[in-house]
């Protein structure tokens, strides 16, 4: 391939900061408002203008993974913030008819059903305006571009946005950018399914459909009242860090809904006056790079149920498809490790979200958005800890983190099963 130089140049620092956040999905929202809370000045960015990531913008509008789907599910496995953002979100009546099976529960805190689903508009405020409240410097429209290195030490993050290209300078960032862009960018060791040649889950562009005079029932989709979200066209599985590769997909996604939504009509006629109402920002990846951490999360750690000494979240979600069918787990739920969050090598980093550290299998279950926000809850608070101690995440003292966790309302260990 050709190559082109690109000249060394001053740039402003536009931030100082004790945390910088990269990535406001469920899982980078949540790092930020917990970070903000436990006293860090924390910047989020986001290349969007408004937080969810595939929540919002990929149209996934359910959240799934407060309980085990079936039976043994006495047990609610989180709670925190996500508990926190499903209970504003009722108040404002933006719950719709989460379309997975589940047992239902009174709705009250601690008793969350598994799954809800979400009218991702007031998802999208309910989400800025804990951000904001909290005091998160918020920038939308911004690009994480490069880390600022250290040798091994991650001092911050190079942006691209409307300004041009600023860095941000921070004590600890926490990478919840999905791709894990940040650690592999910083040399961070990741394996990545697409090239390990592992079964995969594959990708889908979502989409909205409004229904006309009637509303047809027993469609399966995301129920919303006048409107539901589909499983549209899926295209083939990419790499998600491939551009060209992701270009291709969306054209390829995006010019197959009309035909795909011509088909549902075909097999349900009450369909007929029904329209494709939005599609979504972009493409639902759903897995790229895993950035190998202190520990790797196995299948077998999440099909036995293990809990380790240094729990910071839990997940009780089936693991999805690894096996060609959705296996439940016959527990009540397993630990997230804080060392599944460290990433080995680089320094002042930690890791958030769908890129933790982790097997396929395991990653099939806590990929799910709510212990997502488990997830980066943790890691913000491990962040803001550490900036506080003057101290670096792999150095932290995990019974400090534990104890602010739980201190917040987080669920970070259940009774033994
Ligand atoms: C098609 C599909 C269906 C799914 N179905 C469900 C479901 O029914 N229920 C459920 O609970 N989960 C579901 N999931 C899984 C779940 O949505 C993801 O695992 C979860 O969203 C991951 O959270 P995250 O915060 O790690 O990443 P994301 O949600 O991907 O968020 C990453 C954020 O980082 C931003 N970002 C990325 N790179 C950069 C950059 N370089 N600079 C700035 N910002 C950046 C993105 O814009 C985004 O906002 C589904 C996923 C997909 C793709």
């Amino acid at each position: 391939m050709k190559t082109h130089h690109e000249s060394a140049r001053a740039i402003p620092v536009a931030r100082d900061t004790d945390v910088v956040v990269v990535g406001g999905g469920p899982s980078g929202l949540a790092a930020a408002i917990a970070a903000a809370r436990n006293g860090a000045k924390t910047t989020l960015i986001e290349r969007f203008g408004f937080l969810g990531g595939i929540a919002t913008a990929g149209l996934m509008a359910n959240l799934n993974g407060f309980r085990n789907q079936v039976e043994p599910d006495a047990t609610q496995t989180v709670r925190g913030i996500a508990e926190e953002i499903v209970l504003e979100l009722k108040k404002m009546k933006g719950l719709g008819g989460s379309p997975y099976q589940q047992k239902k529960y009174p709705d009250e805190p601690a008793k969350m059903a598994y799954s809800y689903a979400i009218d991702t508009e007031k998802f999208k405020y309910v989400t800025l305006k804990l951000c904001v409240d909290a005091g998160v410097d918020v920038m939308f429209h911004t690009w994480f571009s490069m880390p600022v290195l250290d040798g091994r030490r991650v001092r911050g993050v190079v942006v691209e946005n409307k300004s041009g290209r600023i860095a941000l300078m921070a004590k600890v960032v926490v990478d919840a950018s999905g791709d894990g862009d940040v650690a592999a960018r910083a040399g961070a060791p990741f394996w990545s399914s697409t090239k390990g040649g592992e079964p995969r889950l594959g990708d889908s562009l979502m989409y909205r459909v409004r229904f006309g005079r009637r509303r047809p029932k027993g469609l399966g989709g995301v129920d919303l009242g006048s409107d539901m979200i589909v499983w549209g066209p899926f295209s083939k599985t990419i790499d998600g860090t491939d551009a060209d590769a992701v270009s291709r997909a969306e054209i390829a996604a995006r010019l197959g809904v009309f035909r795909n939504f011509a088909e549902m009509q075909a097999k349900h006629p009450e369909l007929i006056d029904a329209t494709v109402a939005e599609t979504p920002v972009m493409l639902g990846i759903r897995q790229t790079r895993f950035i190998e951490g202190e520990y790797r999360i196995t299948g077998d750690d999440a099909i036995k149920g293990r809990r380790f000494r240094d729990s910071v979240a839990m997940s009780s979600c089936p693991i999805i498809s690894y096996y060609g069918y959705r296996r439940y787990l016959k527990h009540q739920g397993y630990s997230i490790p804080y060392r599944c969050l460290v990433p080995k090598r680089i320094e002042n980093l930690l890791i958030a979200g769908r890129c933790i550290s982790s097997d396929q299998r395991a990653y099939e279950s806590h990929r799910a958005m709510i212990p997502m926000m488990a997830i980066g809850e943790a890691a913000g608070t491990a962040a803001a800890l550490s900036s506080r101690e003057g101290t670096t995440p792999r150095r932290l003292d995990v019974g400090l983190l534990q104890r602010a966790l739980t201190a917040r309302g987080a669920l970070i260990r259940i009774p033994a099963a």
